[in-house]
């Protein structure tokens, strides 16, 4: 069975065939770092990285690149930056660290790269002076903008009308431009303001010409996937479609472009004035990673998803049993069933259904589970992260503990019964022995 994914090019599922088995080349469009990224934003770390993992196992670990960038310069950081007191390297370099440990701890391995915007600013000099060089950009009032009508293809990749475009992009209607949607590929900056000397005054990149160079500059003019949400299908990858090719005579961008669905929270649309805005920071304090990781791969990448508590316990009850159920075993070889539903368009929830039916072999059940990236830790390791999260006062429950032993000292078990109510009623389970009064975490 061959590999096929959904393209967002050609709106079918075609057969994956890489440009080179040696060195498949993969991109995905990674966070603005201006914030604590929120459950959404986990969801294409989360799915490219189980594509990353098929991907490496299909043609073998050191035959696939995979790059996810940081957009470190970007208008929303230098507003945050200016509104919190701090410079734009104190905002982009914390909010980066916090965002490179809550996806670890969603279970994601490393990518092979990790591009930063303002490590790769002299690439997209150059590629803005190419596009300028082809007629496909002009300058104009120390902007560069892109020339829509240059590309005659442009609004094919997301198959729109210009009226759509014209409303989804929320076209900023400036003196400048030729064409209303014409897009800015450089801008000057303020004083104050992030800037770097260029041919058209000191200025910063556009967000959609960023990623057009980092993956001209990393992975090179034609890649075989290009991944992100489905958001971002217009603009921002209608976009990068045009700059890419326009600088490099038609060679497309990628070969495949898949996007996840979009992810609300109990049934609305998450958003600041709805309060139902969460982080995977958060989210990380109250669940362990590979719940979160095998409830996100519980519907289809494709598909909306909804997230509930409901399907958080749900898939901490799997992921218990599971972890009974391997405890101590060894990974055997990933099952065939496995590989097979991940091979047909990352469908997750087949896969997941297939280790349903590995109760009875713990050990295909854990290489199938590990391939999705769970089961990757010690059962030890398990319960010790059970105890870490339940919201348990842990010098509370010894200091009752303590209590309890003199009560039973004194012959008072009324009392040390009451306290075992007490506990349980915190959730924590004595267990008494030879050695002492032991304790664990209800379950
Ligand atoms: P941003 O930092 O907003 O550019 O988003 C980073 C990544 O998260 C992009 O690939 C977005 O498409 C994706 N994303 C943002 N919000 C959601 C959401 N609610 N559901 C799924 N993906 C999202
Ligand atoms: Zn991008």
């Amino acid at each position: 069975m061959t590999l096929k994914l959904y393209n967002t090019k050609t709106r079918s599922k075609d057969e994956f065939v890489p440009i080179d088995p040696e060195n498949v080349r993969m991109y995905v469009c990674g966070p603005t770092v201006y914030d604590y990224a929120h459950i959404g934003n986990a969801r294409p770390a989360i799915v490219f990285d189980v594509l990353f993992r098929l991907l490496r196992h299909l043609y073998g670990a050191d035959h696939v690149t995979y790059a996810r960038n940081i957009t470190d310069i970007d208008d929303k950081i230098m507003a945050r930056a200016a509104r919190n007191g701090k410079t734009i390297a104190e905002v982009t370099e914390e909010t980066t660290r916090i965002y490179l440990e809550d996806v670890a701890a969603l279970g994601t391995l490393v990518p092979t790269l990790t591009p930063r915007a303002t490590e790769t600013v002299a690439p997209m000099v150059e590629m803005i002076g190419t596009l300028i060089g082809k007629g496909h950009a002009y300058e104009a009032e120390g902007h560069v903008l892109f020339a829509v009508k240059s590309m005659p293809n442009y609004g094919k990749f997301s198959r729109r009308s210009t009226d759509d475009m014209i409303a989804g992009a929320r076209v900023e209607v400036a003196p400048y431009k030729r064409d209303p949607m014409d897009f800015v590929l450089w801008k000057p900056s303020e004083e104050k303001e992030p800037g770097w000397d260029s041919p058209w005054g000191r200025g910063r990149p556009g967000w959609h010409l960023e990623c057009s160079a980092m993956i001209e500059q990393h992975l090179g003019q034609t890649i075989d996937i290009h991944g992100g949400g489905v958001d971002l299908v217009f603009p921002h990858h209608e976009n990068e479609v045009a700059q890419s090719a326009g600088a490099h005579d038609g060679a497309p961008l990628a070969n495949f472009w898949l996007h996840n669905g979009f992810l609300q929270v109990e049934g609305e649309k998450m958003s600041k004035s709805l309060g139902n805005f969460i982080t995977i920071h958060e989210l990380l304090q109250k669940w362990p990673g590979e719940v979160l990781r095998l409830q996100m791969l519980m519907t289809h990448y494709r598909q909306p998803i909804d997230w509930t508590e409901r399907a958080s316990r749900e898939a901490w009850g799997t992921l218990n049993n599971w972890y009974d159920l391997t405890d101590g075993v060894e990974a055997g070889e990933a099952p065939q069933g496995v590989i097979d539903a991940l091979k047909d368009d990352l469908n997750t929830p087949a896969a997941i259904a297939e280790l349903h039916k590995l109760k009875g072999d713990p050990a295909a059940l854990k290489a199938g589970a590990q391939l999705l990236g769970l089961l990757c830790l010690t059962g030890a390791e398990w319960a010790a992260q059970e105890v870490a999260l339940a919201d348990i006062d842990v010098d509370a429950v010894e200091a009752l503990i303590a209590k309890r032993v003199e009560a039973r000292e004194a012959k008072d078990f009324a009392e040390a019964d009451r306290i075992r109510d007490e506990l349980a009623a915190m959730g924590v389970e004595i267990m008494d022995g030879p050695e002492g009064t032991t304790w664990k975490v209800a379950t």
